[in-house]
């Protein structure tokens, strides 16, 4: 019953996680959608360091490292608890996200990226939705939105190419979990088939 939601800059992960939670509401089971980093206070409060621009932006290393911290406290605080009492856990990112920008993008060992996850997550997704959509129109349609302030314009394709590669490369690796989901079509077509693919792997 947990579910998570990844995809690049503009690729409508929210829009997708509020058209799930609704369908799976529809049916009675209780919904916990969540976010990362965030999802408890203390990594919210370490996303508002991450995220805020006033000050230098992470390391690499750091980056990743307050990614896990967030998620340790993630997944302790609010995703295992709420699995135990047999509700859905919808996530908007979780570990693929660290593979995707911390190691595709940032070029971090995905050996490092695989123990944290080991050691810190120890659970994976039933079912992992990637939102996949061309860079160029990701970037359109976040134009001035809050992004990670250190993609500084000239780096900015190159590493969300890498990003994008990354996930599709893992997707193509564990089909069992991952349905990839074009998302360049528009938002409400792309929420449809999210939950179309949510309610067939439901059934399966
Ligand atoms: O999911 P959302 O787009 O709100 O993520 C906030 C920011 O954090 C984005 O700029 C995203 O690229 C960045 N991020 C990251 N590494 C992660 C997760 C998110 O750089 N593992
Ligand atoms: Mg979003």
């Amino acid at each position: 019953r947990f579910v998570s939601l990844e995809g690049g800059e503009g690729a409508g992960k929210t829009t997708v996680l509020d058209a799930l939670r609704a369908a799976l509401r529809e049916g009675g089971d209780e919904v916990v959608s969540t976010r990362e980093p965030g999802g408890t206070p203390l990594a919210e409060m370490i996303r508002g360091l991450l995220l805020d621009p006033s000050h230098e932006p992470p390391s690499a290393d750091a980056e990743l490292l307050l990614m896990f911290a967030a998620r340790a406290q993630h997944v302790r605080e609010t995703i295992l608890p709420a699995l135990e009492r047999g509700a859905w856990v919808l996530c908007d990112r979780f570990t693929d996200s660290s593979y995707a920008y911390q190691g595709g993008g940032r070029g971090l060992d995905v050996a490092w990226i695989a123990e944290l996850e080991r050691r810190v997550v120890g659970l994976q997704p039933g079912l992992t939705l990637l939102l996949d959509v061309d860079v160029a129109r990701g970037r359109e349609r976040v134009r001035g939105r809050d992004l990670a302030p250190d993609r500084i314009e000239s780096e900015r394709d190159e590493f969300f190419e890498r990003v994008r590669a990354t996930y599709r490369a893992r997707a193509a690796a564990q089909p069992q979990r991952f349905r990839v989901i074009d998302a360049s079509r528009p938002a409400a077509e792309v929420a449809a088939e999210a939950v179309r693919q949510l309610q067939a792997w439901r059934a399966g």
